[in-house]
């Protein structure tokens, strides 16, 4: 008998910085989908972010390594900051379908994030091409997508509401800035490494 093939996860996101509730819907998501393993994609150059200012890409890359390293499931993959230029998710998408041909690939992130899929490079083109695991809070309704397109796409994007993801890393930056505590919202590798390399002051 054939085994059941396992899907690969593909976390994209900015994580600036990385939390608990970006590990929590890492790990909610492969359990659910049966994924093999969840490899997060921090954002290079976000197409979306041009004039925001965003921790560099080697400090978010570092910091994802540090939360991650303890989970046998985990990576961390460079593919989206080493890209010259704008990076989008349908060209990030297309290359990791080539190196795991043999696998359904989920493309994980924010509910906030997909709602706004069709602002995206080809989103037609990647909603065929990919599935969606769309992390909310909980009470979060993803019919904000508007009935038409959640009714043509209700089996490509699969909402996933984490209790943990009450947590954000806006609101990390924020406290970080105005001395509030961050402890237990983040690994404590990720608080240390904020204090020593000075982030969010
Ligand atoms: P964002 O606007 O910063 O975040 C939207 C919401 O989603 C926030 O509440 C955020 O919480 C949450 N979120 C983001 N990533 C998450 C994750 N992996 N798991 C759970 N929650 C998550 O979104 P973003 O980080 O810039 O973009 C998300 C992904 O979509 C990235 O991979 C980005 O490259 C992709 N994207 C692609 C295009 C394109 O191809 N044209 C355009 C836009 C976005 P936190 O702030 O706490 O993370």
């Amino acid at each position: 008998m054939a085994e059941d093939k396992k899907g690969i996860g593909i976390m994209g996101g900015t994580f600036d910085p990385i939390h608990n509730g970006h590990l929590l819907t890492a790990q909610c998501a492969a359990y659910q989908h049966n994924l093999e393993k969840v490899i997060f994609v921090p954002s290079g150059n976000p197409p979306h972010k041009t004039e925001k200012k965003i921790t560099d890409a080697q400090e978010r890359y570092v910091m994802a390594l540090l939360a991650t390293m303890s989970n046998p499931i985990f990576d961390v993959s460079r593919i989206e900051i080493d890209r010259e230029g704008l990076s989008y998710t349908v060209d990030t998408v297309r290359e990791f379908k080539k190196i795991y041909p043999d696998r359904k690939i989920y493309f994980i992130t924010g509910a906030d994030a997909i709602l706004e899929i069709f602002t995206w490079k080809n989103p037609e083109k990647l909603l065929e091409e990919t599935e969606f695991i769309a992390a909310s809070r909980p009470g979060y309704c993803l019919s904000q997508l508007g009935q038409k397109i959640y009714d043509s796409y209700r089996e490509t994007i699969h909402p996933l509401q984490i209790p943990g993801l009450a947590i954000s890393s806006t609101d990390i930056r924020a406290r970080v800035e105005e001395g509030r505590p961050i402890k237990y919202q983040l690994p404590e590798s990720i608080e240390a490494y904020i204090k020593k390399h000075n982030l969010y002051r």
